[in-house]
């Protein structure tokens, strides 16, 4: 059999195209649609992981709680500082360490040179705790996926625990504050320095200073990157 040029072969399925078309034009469709190429799959968001949380019940802890405090600042920020739980006036406002202890961390951060605005501030679990009791280990369970994967989105450099609770659950360690402080650890392969709560320095004042000194460590790790 004689092989069809190439011209033939084109001539051939134009037509067969067109009798395609001219058989849907009798059926009534006047329009085609191109499949859309599948975009590429985007990166999760703050906004992303909220509006998963919704009005989230995946713990006890969503019952007592009057607002869920996830956690605010900058979405790109360097520096993390990650705290217990929200307390009775977090809980009212929905927004994380606010309060005497909230202006004590943002008096810590101005001597860094920072503001709310340049951190972001989250805690362990993000539904206050009833009698601000620790937060139990099914709650932490069920609410620390949820931080995880807000820092997989900020990608910070340092992370700073606040007060003993913090420190113990992310490191997974019972050592006690006063020895875990002090010294860089790491949590999910970031940087991580735990150091005294706002709220215990506002009883011990004496805390402060091993605080400033923790801090000075932190400016120096961000300051040499
Ligand atoms: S503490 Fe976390 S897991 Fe529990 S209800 Fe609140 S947001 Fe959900």
């Amino acid at each position: 059999m004689m092989e069809q040029t190439r011209e033939q072969l084109y001539n051939q399925l134009l037509c067969q195209t067109g009798a395609i078309l001219e058989e849907l034009r009798a059926l009534g469709v006047d329009e085609l649609y191109l499949p859309l190429r599948q975009r590429p799959e985007r990166a999760e968001t703050l906004e992303d992981i909220r509006a998963e949380l919704g009005d989230c019940q995946r713990c006890a802890l969503g019952r007592g709680r009057n607002k869920l405090v996830f956690g605010a600042g900058n979405p790109a920020a360097r520096l993390v500082f990650v705290g217990e739980g929200p307390g009775r006036e977090e809980d009212q406002c929905g927004e994380p360490f606010v309060g005497e202890a909230g202006r004590l961390l943002e008096r810590i951060l101005f001597a860094m040179g920072l503001s709310r605005a340049d951190v972001y501030i989250c805690n362990v679990v993000k539904c206050r705790p009833p009698q601000n009791r620790n937060p139990r280990e099914e709650e932490i369970a069920a609410c620390e996926p949820f931080l995880l994967r807000q820092l997989a989105v900020i990608k910070p450099q340092v992370i700073v625990a606040l007060g003993r609770f913090a420190a113990q659950t992310l490191l997974n360690d019972q050592t006690p504050i006063s020895r875990l402080r002090g010294r860089w650890h790491s949590y999910q392969g970031t940087d991580l320095m735990p150091t005294f709560h706002p709220a215990y320095l506002l009883r011990n004042p004496g805390g402060k200073r091993e605080v400033w000194q923790d801090m000075q460590q932190v400016m120096q790790r961000l300051g040499a990157d």
